[in-house]
C-alpha cells in the first residue's frame, strides 16, 4: 500500500471523531462553505446537514438559477452580497467568509470548477465521481497543490458508523485476512433526458455515478488496491436511456492479498449491499452506502447475528463536511483526498477497458 493509502484506512475508524487537537489561530471558528450547484444533492441532502455541523457553516451559494440564490439564500440567511452566478463566481475570491467550495454539480463540471475554486484561493470538496477522466483528475490535483488548498472527494460512506465499524472490524481481524467481496450497487434510472445519461456531462454510465460505491468499497473493505481487473458491460441500446452511457457493469478484481471482489454496478436493478468474507466469517451490510437505513450482519465465532456500530457523533454528511474544516483548521490531510478520487478513475478507466477489450487488465 502506498502511503496515502496507508493514512486512509488507518484512520477510517477514527475519521468522524478525531478531535481538533490543534486548533488553528481562532479557537470555535466554524468555516464557511459555498455550495456550488444548487441541484437535487446540494439542496435536499447537504444543505440541511449544516444545522448539526461543529466546525463548518453555509454562507455562500453559487448557481447559474438566480430564482435558485434568492429561495435557497432566503432560507438559510445567505446574503445578496454572497450569492454568485457561474459568470460572477470567480469573485469568490474577494470573500473571506468563503473558505471551501463544495462542487456538486454534474460531473463533467468538477475540474472547471474546481479549478477555478482553487485558483480563487478556496479549499475545495468535490462531488464523486471526482472528473470524468483521470487526466481531469490530475490536473484538478495540481491545481489544488499549486494553489495551496486542500482537495477532498464527497466519499461519504467513510464517515457513516456501518461502514466505520465494518473497516475496524476488518483492520482488527474479525474475519480474518479477507478473502472475497461481493459488492452490488445500482438504482433503476428514469427521467431519459437527465445529465446521468448523457455521456457529454456524466463521463459514463452506472459505474461512474453508483458503481463506484462498490469499487471505492471493495478498495476500502480490504485495504489493498487492485492489481488485475475483468469486466463485461451489458446494456439494451434501443433503450431510449441507453444511447450514450452503459447500464450494467459486472467486474472484478484481483488485490495483491489474493483477495478476489465481485462487483455489480446497475441503472436497470436496485441494490446497494456488500460483504467482506473471511476465513473465520463474513461482515454484511444491507443496505451498504445508502443515505440511512444501514443495516449489519455478521458472522463471528460460527454465530451469524445482527449487529449495530457505535453510534458516531454526527451523521455521514455532516461528518463528511466537517472533516474537511478540521483538516483545513489542524493542517492535517483528509482521509478521503484528490489522489483518492483519482485511484478510482483510473480503475474505472480500466474496468471500461476490461470490457471493452474482452482481456484481464493488469493495473
Ligand atoms: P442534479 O441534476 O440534481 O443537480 C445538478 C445541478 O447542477 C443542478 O442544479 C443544475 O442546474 C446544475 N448544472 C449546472 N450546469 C449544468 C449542466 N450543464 N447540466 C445539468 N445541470 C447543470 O444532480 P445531483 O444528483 O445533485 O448530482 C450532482 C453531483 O453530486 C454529481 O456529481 C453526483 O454524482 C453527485 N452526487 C453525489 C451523491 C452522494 O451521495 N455523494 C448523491 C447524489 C449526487
Amino acid at each position: 500500500m502506498d502511503e496515502i493509502s496507508k493514512r486512509t484506512f488507518l484512520a477510517a475508524g477514527l475519521a468522524a471523531t478525531l478531535p481538533l487537537s490543534a486548533r488553528a489561530a481562532e479557537p470555535g471558528r466554524k468555516l464557511g462553505y459555498a455550495i456550488l450547484g444548487l441541484g437535487y444533492y446540494a439542496t435536499k441532502i447537504i444543505m440541511p446537514r449544516f444545522a448539526e455541523c461543529e466546525h463548518s457553516k453555509l454562507v455562500a451559494l453559487v448557481s447559474g438559477t438566480p430564482e435558485k440564490l434568492k429561495t435557497f439564500g432566503e432560507q438559510y440567511g445567505v446574503p445578496e452580497s454572497h450569492r454568485y452566478s457561474y459568470e460572477t463566481f470567480d469573485k469568490i475570491a474577494d470573500n473571506p467568509d468563503v473558505d471551501i467550495v463544495y462542487v456538486i454539480t454534474p460531473n463533467s463540471l468538477h475540474r472547471v470548477f474546481t479549478e477555478r475554486a482553487a485558483k480563487a484561493g478556496k479549499h475545495v470538496m468535490c462531488e464523486k465521481p471526482m472528473a470524468t477522466t483521470s487526466a481531469d483528475a490530475e490536473a484538478m490535483i495540481a491545481a489544488c497543490k499549486k494553489a495551496g488548498r486542500k482537495l477532498m472527494i464527497g466519499y461519504r460512506s467513510r464517515f457513516q458508523a456501518h461502514n466505520i465499524e465494518a473497516i475496524k472490524l476488518i483492520r482488527e481481524g474479525a474475519i480474518g485476512p479477507v478473502r472475497a467481496i461481493s459488492a452490488d450497487a445500482g438504482f433503476t434510472i428514469g427521467d431519459p433526458t437527465q445529465w446521468r445519461l448523457d455521456k457529454a456531462r456524466s463521463g459514463g454510465g452506472s459505474l461512474m455515478d453508483i458503481g463506484i460505491y462498490s469499487l471505492n468499497a471493495a478498495r476500502y473493505l480490504t485495504g489493498e488496491e487492485p492489481v488485475a481487473i475483468n469486466a463485461f458491460t451489458s446494456t439494451d441500446h434501443s433503450d431510449v436511456r441507453f444511447k450514450t452511457v452503459e447500464d450494467i457493469v459486472s467486474f472484478q478484481l484481483l488485490f495483491p492479498s489474493g483477495a478476489t471482489a465481485n462487483c455489480y454496478s446497475a441503472y436497470s436493478a436496485n441494490f446497494n449491499r456488500y460483504r467482506a468474507t473471511g476465513p473465520k466469517g463474513f461482515v454484511d451490510l444491507d443496505p451498504a452506502t445508502n443515505y440511512e437505513g444501514q443495516s449489519m450482519r455478521v458472522r463471528l465465532n460460527g454465530q451469524t447475528s445482527s449487529r449495530e456500530p457505535a453510534p458516531q457523533a454526527k451523521n455521514q454528511f455532516s461528518a463528511q463536511l466537517d472533516h474537511l474544516s478540521e483538516c483545513i483548521l489542524t493542517g492535517r490531510e483528509p482521509i478521503v483526498p484528490g489522489e483518492e478520487g483519482l485511484k478510482d478513475m483510473r480503475l474505472i478507466e480500466a474496468i471500461y477497458r476490461a470490457a471493452r477489450e474482452g482481456r484481464t487488465i493488469k493495473v
